[in-house]
This record gives structure tokens, C-alpha cells and sequence, in this order.
């Protein structure tokens, strides 16, 4: 099995969203604007009120998938359609927009430590226009793996080496969503279908990809196969990636999905296929038919 290198490393840039939520955007930044079907990661953490209690006032999206996971603190999401429910720390919503929702998206807190993540997924052109629909799990719904040198993987989607399998179904981009621990030196394989997208955002410690370096896209860094903190690395394509941590403990997320090689036209929160569909998606939201 040919294991995937690592070919390019990215730090993303800290800026704002919402009603001036502090957060960096790793994917849909102006140096990664897309790693198919993956159109936006943005990564947000503070203990500071200030950076986060504005949250998500009510907006729209179309034709994408978003996914939120958090791992500290609490968000209250409602919709126009009368859907409303509180993600807790561990929890995932995956939100398929499709034709278009409205909602908000706010902390339940007003103190405290809010970490998470959101990722935008692209729907199909075939799905782009499908009705609205949650995918929600509680933390205690999510397979945990242990792994036998100590580390452990939670699986939101996909299915590991060993048959834990992810609760998430999508038949659009078939994804991989994993939060894997490492203890400092142990080690990681997991097969990803070749030919998906995959990246490795590292949120602690420090990792090492082990791939089979015959690619020509290799990285030419002094170090090119070292993972820091806080940084994003995109595989190359191959069939596994092997993954050790350093002296550090590690945690990182495994995020891998089928490209669905189709145009792109975004607009803000809508992202379609052509600029007629951004749009007409505008249209439709001012009309209030969303
Ligand atoms: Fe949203």
C-alpha cells in the first residue's frame, strides 16, 4: 500500500467572521482557497468572551455541506424551518443546506474555553438544490477506537483499519472525518481510498508523515515531513497514510474526501456551480424564499 507523503504545509490566517467571531481560516484562505471537496476550515479557540460572544447571527447558506465540531464549550443553532439544538463539546452537526437554510449559530456560554472547528463541504450539482437536513450526534454517539500503543481514534466519519466506522453517511463525497491522540512516539496507519483529498490538521504535539517518497510533489523543506502545531498538511495521493508523533503527545485531525471535480462559483455563504446560480441564490434569499 503506498502511503501518502506530506506535500504542502499551511498556517492559514487569523481573521473574523459572524458577528466578529475571532478565528483562522486555514481552507478558503487567499493561499488555499479550496482542496476539493473541501471549500473552507476555519479553527476557532479563545477564552476570551470578546473573541466569540457575537457568535453567528442569523444568515443563509446554499449548496454546501457545513460541519461543526466542537471540543470545548457550547453553540445553540436555530433555523428557519424550526430546528434548534445546542452542539456540546464533542458533538457534531452536519448540515446539509442544499436548497437553503437560515440560521444562527451562537455560544451558550458567555465565559469559558470555545474551540472547534467548521469545515464547508461542496455538494454535488446533483445535490446542490436537495432538501435542507441535520445529521447531529452527541459525543457519547461517536465511536471511540483504542489503539494498542495507548492513542485512540473518534470517528465522525468513515471507517477505520480495524472496522470502527464514523455515524456521519454521505454518498457525496464518501468523507473521512477522524480526531486521533497519539502518545509521544506511537504510531498510526489508516487506509484513505486513493484518488480522495486528505489533510492532517495538527492541534497539539508534533507528527511525522511516513509516506513512500517516491512522489515527485514532495515538499523541499529541510524537514519536509514534520508536522508542527497548528498547521494544516495536505497528502499527497496513495492508498494509507502512516502517522507518528514525536516526543510529544499528539492530536490531530484526519479529514479526506472524494474531489468532485466540478466548477465552483462562490458567493459568500452560497456555493454553486456558475455565477448565474450565485445569482440566483441571492435572489431567492431576498425574495424570502429560503
Ligand atoms: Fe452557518
Amino acid at each position: 500500500m503506498k502511503a501518502r507523503t506530506l506535500i504542502k504545509i499551511f498556517f492559514g490566517i487569523d481573521t473574523a467572521d459572524g458577528d466578529g467571531v475571532k478565528l483562522t481560516r486555514i481552507i478558503g484562505s487567499p493561499q488555499l482557497n479550496m482542496l476539493d471537496p473541501f471549500l473552507l476550515l476555519d479553527c476557532f479557540a479563545s477564552d476570551q468572551a470578546q473573541d466569540y460572544i457575537g457568535g453567528f447571527p442569523e444568515h443563509p447558506h446554499r449548496g454546501i455541506e457545513t460541519v461543526t465540531y466542537l471540543l470545548n464549550g457550547k453553540m445553540r443553532h436555530k433555523d428557519n424551518a424550526g430546528n434548534e439544538g445546542i452542539i456540546e463539546p464533542g458533538g457534531v452537526q452536519w448540515m446539509t443546506a442544499g436548497r437553503g437554510i437560515l440560521h444562527s449559530e451562537m455560544p451558550e456560554q458567555e465565559d469559558g474555553l470555545l474551540q472547534g472547528f467548521q469545515l464547508w463541504v461542496n455538494l454535488p450539482r446533483s445535490a446542490k438544490m436537495t432538501a435542507p437536513r441535520y445529521q447531529e450526534y452527541a459525543p457519547d454517539t461517536i465511536a471511540v477506537e483504542h489503539l494498542a500503543g495507548g492513542g485512540s481514534i473518534k470517528v465522525i466519519a468513515g471507517k477505520t483499519d480495524l472496522g470502527t466506522i464514523g455515524p456521519v453517511i454521505n454518498d457525496y463525497v464518501f468523507p473521512t472525518y477522524m480526531d486521533i491522540s497519539l502518545p509521544a512516539g506511537s504510531s498510526f496507519s489508516q487506509a484513505i481510498t486513493q484518488g480522495h483529498n486528505a489533510f492532517i490538521y495538527l492541534l497539539e504535539g508534533e507528527v511525522i508523515i511516513e509516506g513512500d517518497n517516491e512522489s515527485q510533489d514532495i515538499i523541499t523543506s529541510n524537514d519536509p515531513q514534520t508536522l508542527l502545531a497548528k498547521t494544516l498538511g495536505i497528502l499527497s495521493d496513495g492508498e494509507q497514510v502512516k502517522v507518528t508523533a514525536t516526543k510529544q503527545g499528539s492530536r490531530f485531525l484526519l479529514i479526506a474526501g472524494k474531489p468532485l471535480n466540478e466548477p465552483v462559483a462562490r458567493g459568500g455563504p452560497f456555493v454553486m456551480n456558475t455565477e448565474a446560480e450565485i445569482q440566483q441564490a441571492f435572489v431567492d434569499y431576498q425574495r424570502g424564499l429560503f
